[in-house]
């Protein structure tokens, strides 16, 4: 697979037909999978659930369109890795920098759901986007099913890096995989993760980030 295949893949019947009912009863709308966006040379990459219905799969790109990608952009703005606080659509002219945002499920899943087979489908894609990254490049899971998806595509097992919000997994080869629960409206008007919560995180990654890179310049780690 590779990721010109995207916009015609068909491989989960169940999603196909989702796509095709939402294609009739929205016919302005993106409603196919959803390509990653951002820096094409990034050293983080954020990885979440799935489009979703009035987001994504509307607008055609990640986290955009809809209440989730709210929190998200504005944290990354305020850490400086988007031009502009808010993502509107893809003609907006946003910027990402140093990071690019993904989704462990290409495909609007009916009820925000994906099934484990959809994931698993889906994941050779997410395995593309991770062999192409920097070495030293980050990864921020949004969420537990963003969490195994990755640990999936890196043939990783689930026990050896257990979710946990704010948790940072080293993994083989020193790239780093940060937690984070998800920016759901859910979790965020819950209070599950508040925007403090989640600049923590932000403020943990950017600061290791930071002292890579020192590191990179005075030679003690190699790129
Ligand atoms: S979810 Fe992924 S594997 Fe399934 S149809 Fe969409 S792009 Fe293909």
């Amino acid at each position: 697979m590779t990721t010109s295949d995207w916009r015609d893949c068909r491989a989960c019947p169940r999603l196909v037909d989702f796509l095709t009912t939402v294609r009739e009863k929205y016919p302005d709308y993106h409603a196919a999978p959803v390509a990653a966006f951002g820096d094409e040379n990034p050293w983080l990459l954020v990885i979440g659930l799935a489009p979703g219905l009035h987001g994504a799969n509307r607008t055609g790109r990640p986290f955009t369109g809809d209440y989730a990608g709210v929190l998200l952009y504005q944290t990354l703005y305020d850490f400086g890795l988007a031009s502009a606080p808010v993502s509107q659509d893809t003609a907006d002219g946003l910027q990402l920098r140093g990071c690019r945002i993904t989704n462990a499920v290409k495909c609007v899943p009916p009820a925000n759901k994906p099934e484990r087979a959809e994931i698993r489908r889906c994941n050779p894609y997410l395995t593309q986007e991770l062999a192409v990254l920097a070495k030293h490049a980050s990864l921020l899971a949004l969420g537990r099913v963003a969490h195994d998806a990755v640990l999936m595509a890196l043939q990783l097992p689930l026990s050896a890096y257990p979710f946990a919000h704010d948790a940072r997994h080293e993994l083989p080869g020193g790239q780093y995989l940060y937690d984070s629960y998800h920016c759901s409206r859910y979790n965020t008007q819950t209070g599950r993760l508040t925007p403090a919560m989640f600049a923590a995180v932000f403020a943990r990654l950017t600061a290791d980030r930071a002292a890579q890179v020192a590191s990179i310049q005075t030679g003690s780690i190699h790129v």
